[in-house]
């Protein structure tokens, strides 16, 4: 009989080991305390932007980031083939602006260094800039174009995965309260709050910022911390003016945050970086803020309000690398958490290093970076 995996958290990354391990013949079983997706994978703006986001350098991070955004194409064909909910995938490339001559010397050594790692970038300026992107502000002096980088419609892509899970055999319990471990050392056994047990041979901790409750269980420091991100939704058509086709046409990123037009038809724009606790509302603030340095990008949406305002809780580390790997010799339990803000990018790389390291297979040399007892000093 194969192995039984019980999966803490249906968020796009317990929903994507899930999909990996039922996939390799696993038999898993995805324990959620609310509803799939209805935390911060829900929330998110679905880039997959490892360029972008990792700004410094080549560090394990940008690595891990880099190898999931290169198994995207073969792994969007996996979850389309297993499940009949469709979601937007689109291979747009990005910006990302500057607004002052000096800053361009910042974008070309960045891009020197993401030349060496799989960047056919370039930095774009004047009328070449304006040609890709009409409504782009023309303070706007130069911009580092990243062919390579590609966004999803996250809230249909986390259904498609549960759907994709469903339908090879996984089994997915919600509503369950806070699902908590009895047993860990012997075999693995959780309860959920209405008493309901559930035991399997292995456990994957998937539980986003909501890991941290776990340290006490394991004796273990977990620093996963939440950091709500705010964000809006403006109709495009509102922004379109006679532009020709699709009004934004790239993922546009700057160092205050970020706009994104999805096939819906709405303009996707992002996101605070708050500590304010396990606290998703949303702020008059925050979104002042967002819209500010939107209409900096495009001046068009001065005159536009967004139509949609929501929050989602990044689950964050002290380090700012996830911890993902086995908490003992044998990794009977395993965590999969701390993907702050690249969690959707990173789903595919998650899923497949927990199933590598489950079936011993061979590992990256970047993975004991994320090891998740890396915090203990005793
Ligand atoms: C505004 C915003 C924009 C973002 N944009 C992007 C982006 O463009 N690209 C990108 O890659 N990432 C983005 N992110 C980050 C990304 O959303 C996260 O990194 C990712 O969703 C984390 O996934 P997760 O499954 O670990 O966490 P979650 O989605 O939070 O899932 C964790 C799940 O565990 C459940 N849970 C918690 N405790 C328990 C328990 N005790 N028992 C049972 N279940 C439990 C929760 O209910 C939850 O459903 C964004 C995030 C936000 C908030």
């Amino acid at each position: 009989m194969s192995e039984h995996i019980i999966i803490m958290g249906g968020g796009v990354i317990g929903l994507s080991v899930a999909f990996e391990l039922q996939s390799r013949g696993y038999q898993t079983t995805v324990l959620e305390m609310a509803r799939c997706g209805g935390q911060a994978s829900g929330a998110a703006a679905g880039m997959l932007a490892p360029y972008s986001e990792n700004v410094e350098g080549p560090d394990p991070f940008f690595q891990l980031c880099l190898d999931s955004l290169r198994l995207y194409p073969d792994w969007i064909g996996r979850v389309r083939e297993r499940s009949d909910v469709t979601f937007e995938y689109s291979e747009s490339g990005s910006l990302y602006l500057s607004y002052h001559e000096a800053d361009r010397l910042a974008l070309e050594g960045r891009l020197l260094w993401q030349r060496e790692h799989g960047s056919t970038g370039a930095i774009i300026d004047g009328p070449d800039l304006f040609d890709m992107e009409p409504l782009l502000s023309r303070q706007v002096k130069a911009a580092l174009y990243t062919p390579e980088e590609s966004h999803l419609y996250a809230p249909d892509y986390v259904r498609a995965l549960e759907d994709a899970c469903r339908s090879t055999g996984g089994a997915i319990h919600e509503q369950l309260g806070r699902v908590s471990v009895l047993e860990w050392r012997n075999g693995i056994v959780l309860e959920a709050q209405d008493g309901r047990r559930f035991s399997g041979d292995r456990l994957v901790v998937c539980s986003g910022a909501w890991a941290q409750e776990l340290a006490e269980t394991f004796d273990l420091p977990l620093p996963i911390y939440p950091i709500r991100g705010q964000i809006c939704a403006y109709a495009l058509d509102d922004v379109a003016g006679d532009v020709d086709g699709k009004a934004v046409r790239h993922m546009l990123f700057g160092n205050q945050g970020y706009l994104v037009a999805k096939a819906n038809g709405t303009l996707v724009c992002g996101a605070s970086e708050d500590v304010a606790g396990f606290d998703t509302s949303v702020t008059e603030r925050g979104i002042e803020r967002l819209r500010g340095w939107n209409k900096q990008a495009i001046p068009a949406l001065e005159n536009c309000a967004p139509f949609h305002q929501w929050a989602g809780l990044r689950p964050s580390t002290q380090d700012g690398y996830p911890f993902l790997g086995g908490l003992d010799p044998a990794a009977q339990v395993m965590f999969a958490a701390g993907h702050y803000r690249n969690g959707i990018l990173l789903s595919p790389i998650t899923a497949k290093l927990v199933a590598d390291r489950i079936e011993n297979k061979a590992l990256p040399s970047y993975y004991s970076y994320f090891a998740p007892g890396r915090f203990d000093m005793s």
